[in-house]
């Protein structure tokens, strides 16, 4: 006999599927039994670690005993100073995912609805799912998200959007006329969060500059990461920046030491890695024109990027593609749960990991 815990799981989760994450170098070199891996998956930093960051993490060590500091003081105020807001604005989270995560659980219950774009980020229907809210999935246009599609879909039930700029993993973006008219439309009492988890990748003049419209909007807020461009992925850093009252309302549920000593440490000190970031930006943008040449050599269509992947229709299916690949020690990321079957998301690495992949195009099968 035994108990139907799937019964006992509360409605939302019993319909969730785990988040599949890229597949981790180890397990492949366990299974394959080779060593020469390249993982181009998770949109990793492929410099490796900042020096600066893994030196202050060398001198948390001797305080891992003591519990960190549950407000992170010296981060936020760096941040705060570093971004032109109150550290007051500031819930830092165990890589950004947790305070994506912590905003709809503090603001959305079921029965409301949560909307995002067609192709969007996965932790954006997770979360709304887990809640037992209703997810509202807007079609997107040119791979992209339509915001006046999503606004038109606000109806009295909505408490939450969620928008990724860039989009990961079309790496579409929106501008900032478009999105300024958007939130014109937004009621203050629905809240908008605008993921900017690739923001230093980007580039282009009319990207919005969304702090400085948090005061005109109260129901805007703002996470980014540490995971990418700082590349602190494995240390899980991260944060959001919203209306001070909206911050307090987090602060309440958010777990005391939710941001680790080594993760507080280490991005405070990235933060002043100029030198990396800079390096970071430049390998990316090297990367990106490597790979982009190599599509049109093999006639293959991707939809444009400015995050630090690139997403290539393949013209057929991509999952025995993606298996032959990681078969030769290549790691990508299939993409058919974002409803794109054709399509392989290729994070940009060091040149000599982009040969690897660019190598295997022309041996693909049939
Ligand atoms: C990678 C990514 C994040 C960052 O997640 P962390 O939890 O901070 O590692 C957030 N949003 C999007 C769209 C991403 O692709």
């Amino acid at each position: 006999m035994s108990c139907d815990f799937l019964a006992l799981a509360n409605p939302g989760v019993r319909e969730l599927h785990p988040y599949q994450a890229g597949k981790p170098i180890s397990e492949l070199e366990r299974e394959l039994g080779i060593s020469n891996i390249v993982k181009l998956a998770s949109n990793e930093n492929p410099l490796g670690l900042s020096p600066l960051a893994k030196a202050a993490m060398e001198r948390e060590m001797a305080d891992l005993a003591r519990y960190p500091d549950a407000n992170g003081f010296y981060l936020k105020a760096k941040l705060a100073e570093r971004l032109g807001i109150s550290a007051g604005q500031i819930t830092l989270g165990n890589g950004s995912n947790d305070v994506l995560e912590l905003v709809a659980r503090v603001f959305v219950e079921p029965g409301n609805e949560v909307i995002y774009s067609e192709h969007a980020f996965v932790v954006y229907p997770i979360v709304t799912q887990a809640i037992g809210a209703t997810r509202v999935e807007v079609p997107a246009r040119d791979r992209g998200h339509d915001l006046e599609a999503m606004a038109a879909a606000i109806t009295d039930k909505t408490r939450l959007i969620f928008i990724a700029n860039p989009n990961n993993p079309t790496g579409t973006w929106v501008n900032g006329a478009d999105l300024k008219a958007f939130m014109e439309k937004v009621p203050e009492n629905v809240l908008v969060v605008v993921d900017e988890a690739y923001f230093e990748y980007v580039s282009e003049p009319d990207y919005p500059r969304t702090l400085e419209w948090l005061a005109e909007y109260p129901n805007l807020l703002v996470s980014r990461t540490f995971s990418k461009a700082y590349g602190l992925a494995g240390v899980r850093a991260g944060y959001i920046v919203a209306h001070e009252e909206i911050t307090g309302l987090l602060n309440r549920v958010r777990q005391p030491f939710n941001m680790n000593s080594l993760a507080l440490a280490a991005a405070q000190a990235v933060l002043d890695d100029t030198d990396y970031l800079a390096r970071a930006i430049e390998v990316n943008r090297a990367g990106m024109e490597q790979l982009e040449a190599a599509c049109h050599e093999h006639d293959l269509d991707y939809i444009p990027s400015v995050g630090n992947f690139l997403t290539i229709d393949m013209g057929r299916p991509a999952g025995p593609l993606y298996q032959f690949m990681l078969e030769r020690g290549v790691i990508v990321r299939p993409v058919a749960n974002y409803g794109m079957p054709d399509h392989l998301r290729v994070s940009i690495g060091l040149p000599e990991e982009n040969a690897r992949f660019v190598e295997l195009l022309p041996q693909l099968p049939r």
